[in-house]
């Protein structure tokens, strides 16, 4: 069973891309902010203010002297309220700093744009301006352009596929960032020292093509990459094959291959800081969903509700039965919608009743459906099978750990297996020496 195929799988989905002409509107800031100190992968920020103290917009208000880890802003001034747990949608219980916004928005006076001579400077730069991995991952982005190999790293891959549906924040990054996206490669390859920047972009989205290579011009260092519209392009193994052909194999990282992968709105925001220096204290996100009354592509301040996120795009218009934080495919359903805004959320969705109806599973009927749909080759229907009898030598045979939870195998299952689901129990069994089922 090779990683790859010639030609990678994946599946073609309806795309709702309800909000592609949706200009990015600014949300304001709402009475109370809730600053989450887990924004990232890595150490939890340690609050650098406490209840009393008077914040403004850009400082920063947590941080640690982990590596992995990225520091975090106010996106209000007003005061510190209350230092609180709160509940994180994995079930951790994480810090939050509560803000009573005073609706000035005084800019924090430590706020300058940063001075960078050289890749030291700029990884220290990036660390600074709080900026983690914009696509979903949440990776802190500094520690992810310092591999230990970056000498042999020459190529970055800008992610531009957005392939998950309903989700145009991306695209209207493209469109309304197009300077600050193509400064920004050149700034990650300047200061990297690399020799091309590639930027992957589904074939659905002509109108990002264009305004991307018209700002490149005749710059031969950068060069679109035009991708079939199908899920899930924007994987990030999938996009580094599909770009420059190259497999990752499982265990390696793609510096490991000789590229970096950064999302679009991440190097459009790394070009604004370095213009303006003003950290992560907002985010572009799309709202959308049945149950929304008005969809819309927003800049939404880091730790407003989700609830005021709603209520500025008209409050619901129907019970909403499921609202996921991200996209339908790889996104993570929430309990309630008083959750607060974090760094790498792209979308909010609300969906009524009628569009979240529950099929019925049925019995396998070896169809392999999900085999053939599933980009990395594996094959679902013999993990599932792993995991019930608890064989974890065999899910480490069947390569579990490297399923990239892109839900593809779920969507296509005629009996309605939540197959993806299953694979992300199989991986824990698999990391924890099959100790939980
Ligand atoms: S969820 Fe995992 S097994 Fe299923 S299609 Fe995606 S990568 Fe393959
Ligand atoms: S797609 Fe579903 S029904 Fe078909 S082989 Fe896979 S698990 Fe069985």
């Amino acid at each position: 069973m090779g990683l790859f195929k010639k030609q990678l799988h994946g599946i073609h989905v309806d795309y709702c891309k309800n909000t592609m002409e949706c200009k990015t509107e600014i949300m304001p800031v709402p009475g109370r902010i809730y600053i989450s100190m887990v924004q990232h992968i890595g150490a939890p920020c340690i609050p650098l203010v406490a209840p009393g103290d008077l914040v403004k917009v850009g400082q920063p208000i947590g941080d640690t002297d982990a590596y992995v880890s990225a520091p975090i802003h106010s996106s209000a001034s007003g005061k510190v309220v209350a230092i609180e747990d709160i509940m994180s949608l994995l079930g951790t219980k994480d810090k939050m700093v509560v803000i009573e916004t005073d609706g000035l928005q005084t800019m924090w006076e430590g706020l300058s744009p940063p001075k960078a001579e050289t890749r030291e400077d700029f990884l220290k730069a990036v660390r600074a301006s709080g900026i983690v991995g914009l696509g979903g991952a949440a990776f802190p982005t500094h520690v992810k352009y310092n591999p230990k190999n970056i000498e042999e790293v020459k190529i970055l891959i800008i992610n531009g596929a957005e392939c998950e549906p309903y989700i145009t924040s991306d695209y209207r990054t493209m469109l309304e960032s197009t300077k600050h996206v193509i400064n920004g490669a050149r700034l990650i390859m300047k200061y990297l020292d690399l020799e091309k920047t590639y930027i992957g972009i589904e074939s659905n989205k002509p109108k990002a093509i264009a305004a991307i290579k018209e700002e490149i011009g005749d710059d031969s260092s950068i060069e679109v990459i035009t991708l079939k519209s199908q899920y899930p392009q924007g994987a990030e193994r999938v996009l580094i094959y599909e770009v420059t052909g190259r497999p990752l194999p499982p265990g390696k990282l793609p510096a490991d291959i000789g590229v970096l992968v950064s999302n679009v709105s991440t190097v459009s925001f790394i070009s604004r800081y370095f213009k303006t220096g003003m950290p992560v204290m907002r985010k572009r996100i799309t709202v959308d969903g049945n149950a929304v009354t008005t969809p819309k592509n927003l800049y939404a301040p880091i730790g407003a509700l989700i609830s005021d996120v709603i209520a500025f795009c008209g409050g619901y218009k129907k019970v909403p039965r499921k609202i996921i934080m991200g996209g339908p495919m790889m996104g993570r359903a929430i309990y309630d919608d008083k959750k607060p805004l974090i760094k790498n959320n792209n979308a909010i969705l609300a969906f009524d009743e009628l569009q979240t109806l529950e099929q019925p599973e049925t019995a396998c009927i070896r169809c392999g459906r999900c085999v053939a749909s599933c980009p990395l080759d594996l094959m679902p229907t013999y993990i599932a099978k792993a995991y019930e009898v608890e064989d974890v030598e065999e899910l480490k045979k069947l390569k579990v750990t490297i399923c990239m939870e892109c839900g593809c195998c779920t969507y296509v299952c005629p009996a309605k297996k939540q197959l993806a689901l299953i694979n992300r129990l199989a991986k824990k069994m698999v990391i924890e020496g099959g100790a939980a089922k």
